[in-house]
């Protein structure tokens, strides 16, 4: 691995152009939630390994830091780096575990929807941050890699807020793409060796791709990444924001490829349908429709998260973590209440059992399309 990520970051100049000595360089994971490696559902610890190696190497100050889905506090770090193979990685290669939990305020530049976001301080306070995503699937967002990697640099359940304040997909997507832009990496890494497809970023299937892609653009790599994997960009809702603010044409045609992919292998992964923004609650602000009416069709026609209590635990985590508070416990198990519901899928995302499925109606597919 160590050698893929050298030569890798060679085709960009090599790690001395990303790292100064005696920089503080953070990388950035994605560390979903505590999940095994082998599960491909966060960045593989070999990667993150062979990277701050090369960090350290080049003189810099290799320090991790990630704000997992749900609460955040030093005891949650110290759990989820020990499941997702972190410990071990950081004693072999001596990055720094981050455990400060203090959050700041950053301006976001001009040009976006957001005038400032909260990230980690130790994110804020870096002289570099070099981001190494996971390709996935998202049940929201269709796709993850460089751009929605981002959205763990807003602490805890912070996060939770910025899915409620951003309902909908298309303003949720150009708040991460203000995110991206505000981080802004100086090196974006996708570990694309095992990607997720199917009911990603948590409850899909490993799928062996063999590929590290690296860029300085991450919506660039974004790009390249959704055409890996068998994805129209304009299908990808941060894709389509940074070819509408003109950050990138969206052709992949103008890209210039590098190394082993310079013919990139074209996949088709199982990605979930588009997630739908028409919701007939707003629709029917003026209430000329009975609330009955409203409430019925919108369980017909958009997507909702349906619970399998035989899988279920009945940890409570969905409960505690849903935006919209949509979420009651009943007799030990978690109830939706579809018209609160706010269709990000977080409980999804979170579930530690895979218990959390996305039901697709399929009029609301056929509608829209
Ligand atoms: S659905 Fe998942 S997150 Fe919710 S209570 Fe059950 S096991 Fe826990
Ligand atoms: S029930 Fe699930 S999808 Fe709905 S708002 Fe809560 S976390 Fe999001």
């Amino acid at each position: 691995m160590q050698d893929a990520v050298n030569r890798l970051v060679q085709l960009l100049g090599g790690w001395d152009v990303f790292v100064k000595p005696g920089e503080n360089i953070v990388i950035k994971p994605n560390l979903l939630m505590r999940k095994s490696p082998d599960e491909a559902v966060t960045t593989h610890p070999a990667v993150i390994e062979a990277a701050a190696r090369s960090i350290i190497e080049a003189g810099g100050r290799a320090v991790l830091a990630d704000s997992p889905g749900g609460p955040l506090n030093a005891r949650i770090l110290q759990w989820v780096y020990k499941g997702c193979g972190l410990t071990e990685a950081a004693a072999r290669s001596g990055v720094i575990l981050n455990f400060n939990t203090v959050e700041t305020t950053v301006k976001v530049p001009a040009g976006g929807i957001l005038a400032g976001i909260t990230v980690l301080e130790e994110i804020a306070q870096a002289n570099g941050v070099v981001s190494i995503s996971k390709l996935k699937t998202h049940g929201l967002t269709r796709m993850t890699g460089a751009v929605k990697n981002l959205f763990g640099v807003i602490p805890g359940l912070k996060k939770m807020e910025y899915h409620f304040r951003m309902p909908g997909v298309e303003e949720f997507s150009a708040m991460l793409v203000d995110v991206a832009r505000t981080v802004s990496p100086r090196l974006h890494i996708i570990d694309a060796v095992v990607g997720m497809e199917g009911e990603g970023p948590s409850g899909g299937e490993p799928v062996h791709i063999g590929l590290l892609l690296a860029g300085a653009c991450p919506f660039t790599l974004d790009l390249v990444a959704a055409a890996l994997v068998g994805i129209r960009p304009e299908d990808v809702p941060t894709i389509a924001v940074s070819i509408k603010r003109g950050y990138i044409s969206g052709d992949i045609k103008k890209v210039r490829l590098l190394g082993d992919a310079v013919s990139l292998p074209r996949l088709r992964f199982r990605v979930p349908p588009k997630a739908i923004d028409f919701d007939l609650l707003k629709a029917n602000s003026r209430g000329n429709l009975p609330g009955w009416l409203i409430s019925g069709l919108n369980r017909r026609l958009r997507p909702h998260p349906v619970f399998d209590r035989d899988t279920c635990i009945s940890c409570g985590e969905c409960a505690r973590i849903c935006p919209a508070g949509a979420i009651s416990i009943d007799k030990k198990f978690p109830v939706p209440d579809l018209d609160r519901c706010i269709r990000c899928f977080c409980c999804q995302e979170l579930c530690p059992q895979r218990a959390v499925k996305i039901n697709r109606p399929w009029l609301g597919r056929v509608l829209f399309k």
